[in-house]
């Protein structure tokens, strides 16, 4: 049996940015990178973007070049699928039965994107966006693709449609809330991005369900809505939200309902072993405390560091504030703070110019901010997020007062 001193499951970027952060931070101790994948670690967001745009080729999303693990001595294990975890001999076992020890394990495993469970969900045509792999076999179908349903009013559905739209697909969104991106953004966003959508054409359908997938000769040809309404396509894209790739942590005895339940320091229940990223539910500060899953490259990224730190006896609580980011057609959505929980949301300059932002409070005090082509209260709202600020209602709506000057001036 093989063994790493620390073991990492999962190359994608928790995993990627946890074995940099070890050798950076001056571990010496072997480490392994085990992922299912078959690619170098890649940077997934641009797969809903610029690679499903073709405008971005494979190369450029790999997060580091090969050389670089080399350099480090970071053995990259690819094209292998943890299946169980053995806490009490620090070991997994892989599909292929191979047994590898660890001295720490990071479980860096993201999520597996939901299925429907309607008939006609696993028919061919029916498509994810979570993997390279799954978006090589869209764009392999696109050339005979005239039309397109997307199933998920949520961000990577939009970026989705946001790019088909433009390849000269015409899409239709099914959204079964009565609002896209209800889980993410108040009112005021979801209003602009429907807008947008469908003044770039794109036939956008709220609070409807899904009843089935229609096959004809073997493949997806329309959707039939819970109306009995079919929409006939060509293709059919479903970004209905992830599952946390957690099974065998959870089989070996991890707690944890939606995720694994981590600590501030990355720790799950169980000895040496560890979680990051979108798998790992953890107490946040910016969700007042509340356990969540959050799912961003910012999160994997920065419980990466803290759980390296941790690994290397230099710890720290994790504490970040939470960043994302969104581009749709021309539109950059920057996103810093989280606005669920939010009791008030403010607009901050003139939606139909294209650029502003919507300010979230909580009583009171602001914490989070949705930008709009407007980088400038980005970066500068940050600071309001963080200290909790309590500001002026109408300042925050004056887009001539520069967050800065609140910012120092609370
Ligand atoms: C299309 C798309 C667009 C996105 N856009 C944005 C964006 O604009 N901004 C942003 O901040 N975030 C974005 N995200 C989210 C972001 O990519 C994720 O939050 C981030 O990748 C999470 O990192 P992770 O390490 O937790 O998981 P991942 O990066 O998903 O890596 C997990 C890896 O573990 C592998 N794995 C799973 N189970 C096993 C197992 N049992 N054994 C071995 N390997 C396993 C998976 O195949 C995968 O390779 C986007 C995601 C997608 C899919």
């Amino acid at each position: 049996m093989s063994g790493y001193d620390v073991l990492i499951v999962g190359a994608g970027h928790g995993g990627a940015a946890a074995a940099a952060a070890l050798r950076q931070r001056g571990f010496t101790g072997s480490v392994a990178l085990l992922g299912d994948e078959a690619e170098l670690p890649y940077e997934r967001p641009a797969l809903s973007k610029e690679y499903l745009a073709g405008d971005k080729p494979f190369e450029r999303l790999l997060i580091r070049p090969a050389r670089f693990w080399d350099e480090r001595e970071v053995t990259l294990l690819p094209g292998r699928r943890v299946v169980a975890v053995d806490a009490d001999a620090r070991e997994v076992e892989t599909a292929e039965g191979a047994r590898i020890g660890y001295g720490s394990l990071i479980w860096a495993t993201g999520g597996a994107p939901r299925r429907l469970s309607c008939s006609g969900h696993d028919l061919i045509g029916v498509h994810a966006v979570r993997s390279r792999a799954d978006v090589d076999r869209l764009i392999a179908e696109l050339p005979g693709v005239a039309r397109v349903v997307v199933i998920g009013g949520g961000y990577i559905g939009l970026e989705a449609a946001a790019v088909l739209t433009k390849l000269g697909k015409t899409v239709t969104v099914i959204e079964a809330q009565d609002r896209v991106l209800a889980r993410v953004a108040g009112v005021p966003l979801s209003r602009f991005f429907e807008a947008e959508h469908r003044a770039h054409g794109v036939d956008l359908r709220l609070g409807v369900g899904v009843s089935c997938i229609e096959e004809a000769d073997g493949r997806a040809c329309g959707v039939r809505l819970a109306d009995v309404e079919v929409i006939a396509c060509d293709a059919v894209i479903v970004g209905i939200g992830i599952v946390p790739a957690t099974g065998p942590l959870t089989a070996a005895g991890a707690a944890g309902e939606n995720g694994v339940a981590v600590d501030a320091h990355g720790r799950t229940s169980l000895a040496h072993v560890f979680a990051i990223g979108d798998c790992a539910a953890h107490a946040n500060a910016y969700a007042g405390g509340a356990t969540i899953r959050l799912e961003s490259v910012q999160n994997a990224n920065d419980q990466a560091v803290v759980v390296a730190r941790a690994i290397v006896g230099d710890p720290v609580a994790y504490d970040a504030v939470p960043w994302f980011w969104s581009n749709q057609y021309d539109l950059k959505l920057q996103t810093v703070g989280l606005s669920a929980g939010a009791d008030e949301t403010i607009v901050r300059g003139d939606p139909a110019t294209r650029s502003f932002s919507v300010v979230y409070r909580r009583g009171g005090a602001v914490v989070a901010l949705d930008c709009v082509n407007a980088t400038r209260d980005y970066v500068q709202g940050r600071a309001l997020v963080v200290a909790r600020a309590v500001v002026d209602a109408a300042a925050l709506a004056d887009p001539a007062v520069p967050l800065k000057e609140l910012a120092a001036g609370r």
